[in-house]
């Protein structure tokens, strides 16, 4: 028999902080589980530069560098892992098959972690700009902009929440809205409304964003293009950054529907990272669009792994 013929006591899909997290749980108890690492190895940490909120390292961590560090030690105490994508699961019987890349794999319980990706305007100079000027996450990342002047786009809470966030960093913060009426509750929104550093552009677009490059890791926006949805009219606004609040789509489409989601797609679990079917979990951003934090990622994956090791055991696959 193959190894991948053997059931495997537990298949995580994702390798972002809560995939990680849970395969170094589960393998420092011994159960060998298997990561199937996802179109993204490392997650959306990979896309950041450093982390300054990551308890236990004052100077901060590079992204990339951390999510390496985690897989490091997940393979050292016995994880393995596929450098491949999960497609789809179906049960059988008491167990599961996972299928990913070419091939699938026979597991008693498994772990959803793949995840949700920042929505994006869509335009070339973002791309341009990722990361050195242009982020998704205000609470990450605002740091760099102190005593600066930026953007954030969208009007829904996120928008609201992260420009009364950076408003405390920044000189200024200007909300760039395509509408004239915001979507977020009522008090998020009088809050960024009311507040004297607080700026609205309403009926407005970023058609493009402005900098200066000189090199690939030496970037600095200068500027966004704004269109007005109302009377087409252009206007170029002088800023460090650009945040987006536009929204997250959760990485939940190859479930096909076969793990209960909320309206918007996220995966719904219980208060242990259970999610309707028996047997199967789901730990971080594919399920909390509220947090969207590494380290409450890191804490779903760590409550998923203990779950899963409870489950095993009182199914009777493990003592
Ligand atoms: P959201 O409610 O979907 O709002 C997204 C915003 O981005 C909307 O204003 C939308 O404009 C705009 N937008 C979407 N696509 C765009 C595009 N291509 N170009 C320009 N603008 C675009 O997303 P969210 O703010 O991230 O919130 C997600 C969920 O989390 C919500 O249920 C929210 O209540 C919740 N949340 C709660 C809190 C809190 O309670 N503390 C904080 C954050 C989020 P339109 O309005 O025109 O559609």
């Amino acid at each position: 028999m193959s190894d991948k013929e053997i059931t495997r006591n537990a298949v995580i899909c994702g390798s972002g902080p809560a995939g990680w997290t849970a395969a170094i749980y589960l393998a420092r108890a011994e159960l060998k589980p298997l990561v199937i690492a996802g179109p993204q190895v490392g997650g959306q940490l990979t896309t950041t530069t450093t982390i300054e909120n990551f308890p236990g390292f004052p100077e901060g961590r590079d992204g990339n560098q951390l999510m390496i560090d985690m897989e490091e030690q997940a393979k050292k105490y016995g994880a393995e892992v596929e450098y491949e994508s999960c497609s789809g699961f179906e049960k059988d019987g008491d167990t599961f098959i996972v299928k990913y890349g070419n091939t699938s794999v026979r597991a008693h319980t498994i772990l959803i972690c793949t995840g949700s990706s920042a929505r994006t305007l869509g335009i070339e100079t973002e791309k341009t700009f990722w990361n050195y000027g242009v982020h998704t996450c205000a609470v990450c990342d605002g740091g760099f902009y102190r005593g600066k002047e930026v953007v954030i786009v969208g009007g829904g809470d996120s928008a609201m929440e992260e420009a009364t966030y950076l408003a405390k960093l920044c000189t200024k913060v200007t909300v760039i809205h395509r509408r004239d009426e915001l979507r977020a509750s009522k008090i998020m929104a009088e809050r960024a409304l009311e507040h004297p550093k607080i700026e609205f552009e309403w009926n407005s677009t970023v058609e493009e964003v402005l900098g200066e490059v000189e090199g690939e890791r030496k970037k600095r926006v200068t500027a966004v293009r704004l269109r007005n949805l109302k009377d087409d009219s252009r206007k170029e606004l002088p800023t460090s950054a650009m945040f987006l609040a536009i929204g997250h789509t959760p990485n939940s489409g190859w479930l096909n529907g076969q793990v209960e989601t909320g309206d918007s797609g996220y995966v719904v679990v219980d208060a242990r990272q259970r999610t309707n079917l028996d047997g199967v979990f789901a730990a971080g951003d594919i399920h909390d669009h509220h947090y969207r934090q590494a380290i409450t990622a890191a804490g779903y994956g760590c409550k998923a792994a203990l779950e899963a090791e409870r489950y095993l055991s009182q199914k009777g696959v493990i003592n």
